[in-house]
């Protein structure tokens, strides 16, 4: 009887593994096919807002899959790096991101990359082709980087972010605070911006340490001449705490999901700006 149960164990893993294995097989097929294609793949844009003006977006790639329906990035992201693909992705998006940056002349444009992107030796150079291509402002296109991109402190990837920031564009250190040793990446390593990591606003007003780590987050930020963006405000209290903390920007829910071009260009018309359709994050 146990022996039975225990075979069955292994039969339930075995068919779930094979499951994933499958599953994971499919995304990178129909991925291939949708960047081939374009079809399926396109770019969400979310508000980061400073007092009361948008002053840039971040480019969140969607996947509207034509049986799984909406598959979010962390569902095919992590493919994408295994089997390759994130290099295309990722021009994808960035071509995109330059594309749209010319609509909205007065707002930055953020692009996520992975640190499996860096690795390309000719890495800057594609970045600054497609920024010279699509004819974008380089000083308006950020890139968000996390701290895997800079783990290891390759003088590959050192290179890389000079030659970026050399040419105009913007790094943005993402998810701050949820790596190994962030605050030797800070200086070390040339960046004009952090994000404070989700998880650390997520418990404002309801864990002390969050909200000390976020204040001495946001200082030391200002202390290196960095702007401090906050990621996922979702209430009015966290709204308003960072704001007293001082926190620069802030991006999340209770400001605006992630929206689609043509909407991101109607809250810009709306009064010449996001007055009255966005709420003030300070
Ligand atoms: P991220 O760069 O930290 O992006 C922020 C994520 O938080 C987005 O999820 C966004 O929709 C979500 N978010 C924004 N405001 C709130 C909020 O108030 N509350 C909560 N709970 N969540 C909020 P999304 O779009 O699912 O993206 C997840 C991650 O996937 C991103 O995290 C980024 O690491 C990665 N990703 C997205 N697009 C791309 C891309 O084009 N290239 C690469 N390499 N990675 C991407
Ligand atoms: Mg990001
Ligand atoms: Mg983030
Ligand atoms: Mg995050």
């Amino acid at each position: 009887r146990a022996k039975g149960e225990g075979r069955d164990c292994y039969r339930i893993f075995t068919r779930d593994m094979d499951e994933s294995v499958r599953m994971r097989g499919s995304i990178e097929e129909d991925l291939r096919s949708a960047l081939a294609t374009g079809k399926g793949l396109y770019v969400a844009y979310q508000p980061q807002v400073a007092g009361r003006r948008i002053v840039g977006v971040e480019a969140l790639i969607r996947w509207q899959h034509p049986e799984r329906g909406l598959i979010t990035p962390e569902q095919f992201i992590g493919v994408a790096e295994e089997t390759g693909l994130i290099g295309r992705l990722g021009e994808w998006v960035l071509e995109q991101a330059c594309l749209a940056s010319l609509l909205w002349p007065k707002i930055y444009v953020a692009v996520n990359l992975s640190a499996v992107q860096f690795r390309a030796a000719d890495f800057a150079d594609r970045v600054l082709a497609i920024v010279r291509e699509t004819g974008a402002v380089p000083q308006h296109i950020q890139l968000e980087i996390t701290e895997g991109v800079l783990l290891g402190e390759d003088a590959m990837v050192i290179d890389a972010l000079r030659k970026l920031r050399a040419a105009g564009l913007k790094i943005a250190l993402d998810d701050f605070g949820t790596g190994y040793s962030s605050l030797r990446y800070l200086r070390r390593f040339e960046v004009d911006k952090i994000k404070i990591d989700r998880s650390f606003v997520k418990h404002l007003g309801h864990a002390a340490d969050s909200a000390a780590i976020v204040s001495a987050v946001v200082n030391l930020g200002h202390a290196m001449g960095l702007t401090v963006t906050a990621e996922g405000v979702e209430t009015d209290d966290q709204r308003r705490f960072l704001a007293k903390a001082g926190c620069n920007e802030m991006q999340g829910f209770f400001f605006s999901q992630a929206l689609s071009e043509g909407d991101v260009a109607k809250l810009l018309k709306s009064r010449g700006g996001p007055r009255g359709k966005i709420k003030a994050a300070a």
